[in-house]
């Protein structure tokens, strides 16, 4: 029953090599702009790129899953894909990269002054998150999230931007722009300036953004998170944000 027509076979292989010529046509073709950019700006006129630390924080993680899907997808382990994902770029392309986490637990164990430290998990683990983040003068936080909502209709990433540093809004504009560009094109999210309710984003002093990626609310939403490619395409578009950045 398991055995396939030769020519059902031949048709799935070429399908196959398809979709795998499509998708380094597509990284090409987004590397492409960025070195045409690089190359159309003078690098040397900017020199804040020096020693640029980019920290990728990939939200939640342990005993907190953050937003679950209804077929149990969890946020955390979402985040840290993407997040590991953005780091391998960074780190081909040069950048000094530090992760908040790269395993699956939150991080208030950490935290050097565990007083008061019961039912405070949280505080202290967004703490920590933020101590790493304002560790290094020169670094660019990137906050990695998944969004959930009530009613299953809404989908899109949604960035946010800390408003103590005017190089965050700069960073999410781009951001925001190339996710519509490449990945999203019905997306007409604007970007949003974080409140107290995003605490790494209303304390840190460092260029900083939070990204959203998609609703695992929403069914469509939650099946191209799922899937490698749509992973890689959204770590792509990121890590192009951030290279904007540096130069
Ligand atoms: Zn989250």
């Amino acid at each position: 029953m398991n055995e396939e027509k030769p020519i059902a076979y031949a048709f799935k292989f070429f399908l196959g090599a398809v979709l795998t010529v499509l998708i380094v046509m597509l990284v090409s073709i987004t590397f492409g702009k960025i070195v045409e950019k690089r190359n159309s700006e003078d690098v040397s006129a900017s020199a804040k790129s020096d020693n640029v630390t980019i920290v990728i924080d990939a939200g939640h993680g342990g005993e907190d899953p953050g937003s679950v899907a209804p077929d149990g997808t969890l946020e955390k382990d979402l985040n840290l894909e993407i997040a590991n994902l953005v780091k391998a770029l960074c780190i081909l392309n040069g950048s000094q990269v530090k992760m908040t986490r790269t395993e699956d637990t939150l991080l208030y164990d950490y935290y050097d002054d565990l007083e008061n430290y019961t039912g405070k998990k949280k505080i202290y683990d967004l703490k920590n998150r933020l101590k790493i983040a304002e560790e290094h003068e020169n670094a660019l936080y990137i906050g990695i999230h998944m969004n959930k909502f009530s009613q299953a209709k809404y989908s899109g990433t949604q960035i946010y931007y800390s408003k103590n540093n005017p190089q965050s809004y700069v960073i999410a504009s781009s951001m925001a722009k190339s996710i519509k560009e490449y990945l999203q094109p019905s997306n007409n999210r604007q970007i949003k300036g974080a409140d107290s309710s995003i605490y790494i984003l209303n304390n840190i002093e460092n260029p900083a953004i939070l990204v959203e990626c998609g609703f695992l609310s929403n069914e469509n939403e939650l099946n191209l998170l799922k899937s490698e490619e749509y992973r890689a395409k959204l770590a792509l578009i990121i890590f192009s944000s951030i290279c904007d950045y540096e130069i």
